[in-house]
């Protein structure tokens, strides 16, 4: 799953005990393994081979400049939400042919700024938007390529906050909504809409959501032929699951062994925009307990790390397994799991220093003795981490750490005081 293991007592990424990066670079701060960014990357590849998809990975999951060139070192497309996204993509060097471009609210200068570059499909969310880029793209004497965002009202059972695909939801069109948009944009001279785009939600823990939102995209699709207009492109949408807990969730082989059946000999350029199932489990973050404070049968863990750095918690009552980085040969968790208990545990809350009482990262977990001074890590915290981040408090943001192999490097350093009022500073 990743390359996040105990030895002897001690945390390693890869192979670096990640004592020795707190000791380099301070705490609160990211770990990242590139060797399970890779893997998880060839899992995707490799499960959907046979379609010869075009993998965009989701940079809203984890957006570092470091991660992007090196997923888009291996061939890697993007899919970017915003301009600043896809200026990250362009920095990183992605193929802008293998660029997706989804979102609610494009703006015209991002618009201008993606046909500029030459991405490769607009991936459109309502009527509203088409028009526009018609619009941009006839007053320019351009052609682009554009998905229709379509929802297939499948309940992908996820949080109400992180699910997108039902009928009623501020993303992409119903299924009578989107003969109707082709009725009325479908021969556009300049927006060749030859696509249709899915994302049902995030994340996704069964596979059984996918095969029902692709079978009604494929009638769809036959639907659309039959009229006349020409489909080529079929992009699933990410949200695959990943392990917040052992055995949590698919494997990426196991949802394209589901999916692949039904897209094969279709005729379709498929496309998978895959984030969290990429970038979850290859970081953690790294922080050291400040106080540890007593009170009845239960203990806070105050570490250096906040709401302000992993938001997941205090958002979602997302979970993360939290477990100290060097709990001693006693203490080596059996695995990553919501209740795990071991001989010698007491109950505690792992909190930061932020003045919200949402302020959390663990709850009422069980776990081994911790002093002041000691590392705590949070798994699975990859995605939707550090791009979460804020400077509530004037925090300054943690920095971030590529491993790879036996050495390590500061893919972004930590922020100071002056960088949080850089942009404030004023000419008087
Ligand atoms: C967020 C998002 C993704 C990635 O979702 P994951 O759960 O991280 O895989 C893919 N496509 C679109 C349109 C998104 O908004």
């Amino acid at each position: 799953m990743d390359q996040f293991v105990y030895r002897d007592g001690e945390l390693y990424c890869e192979n670096v005990p990640v004592a020795r990066i707190a000791d380099a670079v301070g705490t609160p701060t990211y770990v990242y393994s590139a060797a399970t960014f890779r893997g998880h990357y060839r899992a995707v590849t490799e499960g959907f081979r046979d379609l010869r998809p075009i993998i965009c990975y989701s940079i809203k999951s984890c957006q570092n400049l470091h991660i992007l060139k090196l997923l888009a070192g291996l061939g890697a497309g993007m899919d970017v939400v915003s301009g600043g996204e896809l200026y990250r993509a362009l920095k990183a060097g992605a193929d802008p042919a293998r660029i997706v471009y989804a979102g609610v609210g494009k703006s015209d200068a991002e618009i201008n700024q993606a046909i500029d570059a030459g991405i490769g499909w607009f991936n459109i969310e309502s009527e509203a938007e088409l028009a526009n880029l018609v619009e941009i793209a006839r007053q320019r004497r351009q052609v682009v390529r554009a998905a229709l965002r379509v929802n297939p009202d499948v309940d992908p059972k996820t949080h109400r906050h992180t699910s997108t695909g039902k009928r009623e939801s501020k993303f992409g069109v119903d299924l009578e909504r989107a003969r109707r948009v082709f009725d009325e944009f479908g021969r556009s001279e300049h927006v060749r809409l030859c696509g249709i785009h899915l994302h049902i939600g995030s994340p996704v823990f069964t596979v059984e959501p996918y095969v029902e939102a692709v079978t009604k995209a494929l009638d769809l699709i036959a639907e659309l032929r039959a009229a006349g207009f020409t489909i080529d492109t079929l992009d699933l949408g990410g949200g695959f699951g990943a392990s917040y807990h052992d055995g949590q969730s698919p494997m990426p082989g196991d949802y394209a062994a589901r999916i692949v059946p039904l897209l094969r000999g279709r005729n379709l350029q498929v496309i998978i925009e895959p984030g969290r199932s990429i970038s979850a489990n290859a970081g953690i973050l790294l922080a050291r307990t400040v106080f540890v404070k007593r009170g009845g049968d239960k203990q806070f863990i105050i570490i250096d790390a906040a709401m302000t750095d992993l938001i997941r918690p205090a958002l979602y009552d997302a979970f993360h397994f939290a477990w100290p980085a060097a709990p001693g040969t006693r203490f080596v968790p059996p695995g990553r799991r919501t209740d795990l208990d071991m001989p010698g545990c007491t109950a505690a809350d792992i909190v930061g220093p932020v003045c919200e009482t949402a302020d959390f990262l663990a709850r009422d977990r069980k776990l081994p003795p911790v002093q002041r001074g000691d590392l705590m890590a949070l798994f699975t915290a990859g995605a939707y981490g550090f791009v979460m981040a804020s400077h509530y408090n004037s925090r300054p943001n943690a920095a971030e750490i590529l491993v790879d192999g036996d050495s390590f490097r500061i893919i972004r350093r930590r922020e100071t005081y002056d960088d949080l009022l850089a942009a404030e500073n004023q000419p008087e």
